[in-house]
């Protein structure tokens, strides 16, 4: 969380601030801030989205080609004009940007006022930003100096900007846990927390690592590690273009991340399934099949709608390659004392490869000689890098604050892998296996006949808008589904939702249906379909109003339902790819017809770099 930009160069940098914080306003909208230097070192910021800043900055003199920019998710003081970014030293000659949370700050702080500095804001970063101003003076050194000296007592996550009213064309960076993204231009430099504000200019970028200090001016990129030796910087190429990260005529990302599905999913399948051929193809996975084959277990760690779709691997890896899978919070994995055992494989779930608990919980499960197997959206991202194999979703980049086509890309990687290993192993017959990877190569096409239909999911949306509560019921593969949509819901309407496994209702939930209580059912054909119309007609024996997503052609469903849906049939370990896309379309007409910026849902943000 917590968008942060740089620029040195001869551009004028506040213009290219400006847009790429706009850019990465999906990582937090609670403030944000520029600081320019030019004769002086100016700081603007403001409580609210990057739009406020700009419009309070018509006027200003905004000249300079060397900036730092900050949109803030809050942790530490909430959102307003004095504790947003960028912060100003107590000496005035530094200003600091940060993405993360300084965990030690209070002890630091109490020591810097014993030595009478004062704070004007309640953040921890303007703590750090002062620890280094004392170091400095102190120890009468370099500011990279005295970066270097504090951050080593500094516990806790951050990608820190600098820039010194003294040197005018240097920024400095460090990382540990935050990500930093160095574009390299002709004479000029770009530093970002994704690649996004950076595409427009160049396609040269550096991912800077953790524990790693850069000093960036115009022309010269220095790299080092905390001990102060030089690393030289690795660049990459970025396989992005401009279009994917533009709403392209749609009113929000959410809608046009929806609506990119077909092609998204196709993409993910695209060069891996060979439906004639019986192949799939994923290095990653040949690379580790004997340990995924011969794995006791299969631990999947995630957060939000990764976990959900680790959910629906779970049921899928056990049915088809019969291995033992759990599917662990990473912020309850790294904090327990989790039994990993050696040839134990982990998964880890996570659209933007930055969750820092998901991160650290990898990092703990290896120490314990775990095999870590990434799925990931983000190229190049920390998780992407921690993992010892993976597999890309190929999404593309994903803005809309709740995940959408990200999921439906983890649930197509991950069919594939459990149909990879299934085949290796033989737990799964020549019929089967051929039929799915069939059933996977149509899913795109499905998903474009129900996104045809969405304005029937409109319709649905505008009668139960206004709802307060919402159940959400599944069986099986579509378990995790009811979760999935009950969680988009939530995020993006604040109508109070919970998921539910379908039988499970009758033992609390159930006391919460009245005539008014909208429960949706996901209810597509599968084994268990009676068991859930039974499920079905308890709700309606209690006077629930029941919309189901159904099965094409299904007539019992709708007798016992006041609003249907029906996606085309497909199997049960496939159809979640469908199920799901009505869910998301729910959440997003109701959010937007009670008239909320479903791009940036209040509290939220994405790419959650603190635990
Ligand atoms: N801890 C800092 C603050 O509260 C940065 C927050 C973040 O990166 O999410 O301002």
């Amino acid at each position: 969380m917590c968008g942060i930009v740089g620029y040195t160069g001869p551009r004028e940098a506040y213009p290219v601030i400006l847009k790429g914080l706009k850019r990465l306003e999906y990582r937090g909208y609670d403030s944000a801030g520029v600081a320019l230097l030019n004769n002086g070192l100016k700081v603007y910021k403001k409580k609210g989205k990057v739009a406020d800043l700009e419009e309070s900055l018509i006027g200003q003199d905004v000249h300079a080609n060397i900036g730092i920019g900050h949109t803030r998710w809050a942790t530490h003081g909430e959102p307003n004009d004095r504790n947003a970014h960028p912060h100003l030293s107590a000496s005035g000659r530094l200003a600091m940007i940060h993405n993360g949370i300084i965990e030690n700050y209070a002890l630091i702080k109490k020591e810097l006022l014993s030595k009478g500095y004062t704070f004007k804001s309640d953040t921890d970063t303007e703590v750090l930003l002062n620890f280094i101003d004392e170091i400095q003076h102190h120890n009468e050194c370099s500011l990279e100096e005295a970066v270097r000296v504090a951050l080593k007592r500094v516990v806790g996550a951050y990608c820190i900007l600098l820039i010194d009213k003294e040197d005018p064309h240097t920024i400095i960076a460090a990382r540990k846990g935050s990500p930093l993204v160095i574009g390299i231009g002709k004479g000029e430099h770009f530093l970002a927390s994704d690649a996004t504000p950076i595409i427009e200019y160049t396609k040269e970028v550096v991912y800077v690592n953790d524990y790693e200090l850069a000093i960036v001016r115009p022309d010269e990129l220095i790299l080092k590690n905390l001990g102060n030796e030089k690393i030289t910087p690795y660049v990459t190429k970025l396989d992005m273009d401009l279009a994917a990260i533009e709403k392209g005529g749609y009113e929000h990302f959410m809608l046009k991340e929806i609506f990119e599905q077909p092609k998204t999913i196709y993409d993910c399948l695209r060069g891996r399934l060979d439906v004639a051929n019986g192949t799939i193809t994923m290095a990653g996975v040949e690379n580790y099949m004997e340990q995924l084959k011969n794995a006791p277990r299969i631990i999947i760690i995630a957060c939000g709608t990764s976990w959900h779709a680790g959910l629906v691997a779970e049921y899928v890896i056990e049915d088809l390659c019969r291995i033992p899978v759990e599917v662990e919070y990473a912020s309850e994995f790294r904090y327990r004392n989790p039994v990993v055992n050696k040839g134990d494989v982990i998964i880890a779930i996570s659209q933007s490869g930055e969750t820092a608990d998901t991160l650290v919980a990898i990092e703990k499960a290896k120490e314990q000689g775990a095999i870590i197997f990434g799925v990931v959206n983000a190229v190049g991202s920390s998780i992407a890098r921690a993992s010892h194999a993976g597999a890309y979703t190929h999404s593309g980049p994903e803005i809309g604050v709740a995940s959408t086509k990200a999921f439906t890309g983890q649930l197509a990687v991950l069919n594939m892998i459990a149909l990879k290993i299934a085949k290796a192993k033989g737990t799964i017959s020549d019929e089967r296996y051929k039929n799915l990877l069939g059933e996977l190569e149509a899913v795109p096409e499905k998903v474009e006949t129900i996104l045809e239909n969405a304005a029937a999911v409109k319709a649905i949306a505008e009668k139960y808008k206004d709802s307060s509560d919402a159940l959400f019921l599944g069986r099986g593969y579509n378990f995790p589904v009811a979760l999935e949509g009950a969680l988009k819901l939530k995020e993006i309407s604040y109508i109070h939702a919970e998921g539910y496994p379908a039988a499970e209702m009758k033992h609390g939930p159930i006391a919460l249906v009245t005539e008014i209580l909208p429960v949706v059912f996901v209810a597509t054909k599968d084994s268990y379909h009676e068991k859930v119309v039974s499920n079905m007609q308890e709700i309606k024996a209690r006077k629930g109003r029941v919309i189901s997503i159904i099965t094409e052609g299904d007539t019992i469903s709708p007798t016992l339902s006041d609003d249907i849906f029906a996606v085309p049939p497909a199997d049960e370990v496939i159809a979640p790819m469908l199920s799901v896309i009505p869910l998301q379309l729910l959440s997003y007409y109701v959010g937007t017809a009670k008239g909320y910026n479903v791009d940036m849902p209040r509290n939220l943000a994405k790419s959650v770099t603190v635990e």
